[in-house]
């Protein structure tokens, strides 16, 4: 087991959220994970996970243990003909897509970026886009997790059914994932098309552009009418190279050129307004061809505080055109685009898209800039129509609120006492919004 040893300060990805735990452990094996846990029971200390550290709440504070499973990582067997994988918990998402295209096979949906850990990306309830592709949890088998009592539990849909809708998302407050048994499909092309065209047009055409595409998002720039479509199908042409193109769209307008001018709206924030209608402008169009995994993931420098909800997808219009009114009555000093993804409905209990399918609305705001009045207000508007707010993006609702949200939440309380009864894998924030 390796001890962290050089700072046992740590931070999450967005610089938000701190903490200092007595130690950072980093096991490698399950038998590891078992003597933290049983030293952790006889201490009475308190143990959290961490993945990459890519939440925006405090999910994984702790002033106990901070066990790491970095170390804990591959593929552990042979893939069974079909296209079933164990992976080890630690593996990041990254690298289980390199490893995946040399073995023909992928996952069949991702989020936007790939840093993230397999169960931690699994814990929060990770979604891309498509409104027939549910989240990363449901590519989920099989589980095996180990609890407080120290017990290895294996679940599945026929194995200890109900804790595996609950651990399919638990937050890491059923114990510590160690594998997860992934369906993949073999590897396939899609092709990427971005597209430009206004918040009217996209809002009046919606159902088309989602239910056209396997894959379909789109970005509205505030205070313009402007959006920026991303549409992802499959396809059998030709990988098209990475063109200097692509490179410049990606890294320097994306990246270089978004920060600067986030930069800018830092130190003068009244220049909001300008800025997003300078990004709206500068959209570019084109297409991209690749395997999956190195489509749905671009890189993320630019770094943000964000929000984001997922409703009734039916809801999409009404939500926007209230944001849309939000934004231009009160003036709110925002440069970052909006983002609107789709979600298939689910049965796992904590799982924003349980028995609905979903649409979730996203709202950014760089980093060092004031973000809490137009979270607050736009939160305002996502309570009216039922929203269930992503369990790793900032929100205010509490157990109370969950408990009216989720009609599962008492089985899955049920079980998280079960397996935790004395609280071995809660924090201050999880008992906030776990415990009524
Ligand atoms: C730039 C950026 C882009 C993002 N894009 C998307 C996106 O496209 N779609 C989306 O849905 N979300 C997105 N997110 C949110 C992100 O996917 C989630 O917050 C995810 O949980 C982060 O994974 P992680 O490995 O960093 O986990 P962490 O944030 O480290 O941990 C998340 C949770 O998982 C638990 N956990 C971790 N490992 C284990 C384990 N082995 N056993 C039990 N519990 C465990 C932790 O205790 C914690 O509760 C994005 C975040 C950022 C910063």
């Amino acid at each position: 087991m390796k001890l962290n040893s050089k700072t046992n300060n740590w931070i999450n990805w967005s610089g938000s959220v701190k903490c200092n735990p007595r130690e950072i452990l980093m096991p490698e094996s399950q038998q590891e994970i078992i003597s933290i846990i049983q030293n952790c029971m006889v201490q009475k200390s308190s143990i959290r996970v961490v993945g990459s550290g890519h939440s925006f709440t405090e999910l994984v504070v702790t002033s106990g243990t901070l066990v790491s499973l970095d170390l804990l990582k591959g593929i552990t067997s042979d893939i069974k003909a079909d296209n079933v994988a164990t992976v080890f918990a630690g593996t990041k998402l990254q690298w289980l897509g390199k490893k995946l295209l040399e073995l023909n096979l992928a996952q069949e949906n991702l989020g936007d970026i790939d840093v993230q850990s397999l169960a931690g990306a699994i814990s929060t309830g990770t979604h891309g886009t498509g409104i027939k592709l549910g989240s990363v949890s449901t590519q989920i088998k099989e589980i095996t997790l180990l609890t407080a009592n120290a017990d290895v539990i294996v679940c599945s849909e026929s194995i200890n059914s109900d804790i595996f809708k609950a651990a399919q998302i638990s937050l890491g407050t059923l114990g510590i994932i160690t594998e997860i048994k992934l369906q993949l499909l073999p590897a396939y092309k899609l092709k990427y098309v971005k597209g430009k065209t206004t918040l009217d047009e996209c809002l009046y055409n919606i159902e088309n552009y989602k239910t056209e595409n396997r894959n379909f998002e789109f970005y509205w720039f505030p205070n313009t009418n402007i959006v920026q479509t991303k549409s992802m199908n499959i396809t059998d042409e030709k990988i098209m190279k990475r063109s200097f193109f692509k490179y410049f769209n990606d890294i320097i307008l994306e990246n270089v050129v978004f920060k600067l001018l986030s930069e800018l709206c830092r130190i003068f924030p009244f220049l909001c307004k300008a800025v997003s209608k300078i990004s709206a402008a500068a959209i570019s169009t084109g297409v991209d061809i690749n395997f999956s995994a190195k489509i749905y993931a671009t890189p993320r420098f630019v770094k943000f505080q964000e929000m984001e909800y997922s409703f009734p997808a039916n809801n999409v219009v009404a939500i926007l055109n209230e944001i849309r009114e939000c934004i231009n009555t009160s003036y709110f000093n925002v440069h970052f685009p909006i983002e609107v993804r789709f979600v298939k409905a689910d049965n796992i209990y904590l799982s924003p898209a349980f028995q609905r399918e979903s649409v979730y609305i996203a709202i950014h705001m760089y980093k060092g800039m004031e973000y809490k009045k137009y979270f607050e207000a736009i939160e305002n508007i996502f309570k009216k129509y039922d929203g269930r707010p992503h369990w790793g993006k900032i929100h205010t609702r509490t157990a109370k609120d969950f408990s009216q949200l989720y009609p599962m939440w008492n089985k899955f309380q049920d079980i998280r006492m079960q397996l935790d009864p004395e609280g071995l894998f809660m924090n201050d924030y999880l008992k906030k919004i776990m415990i009524q």
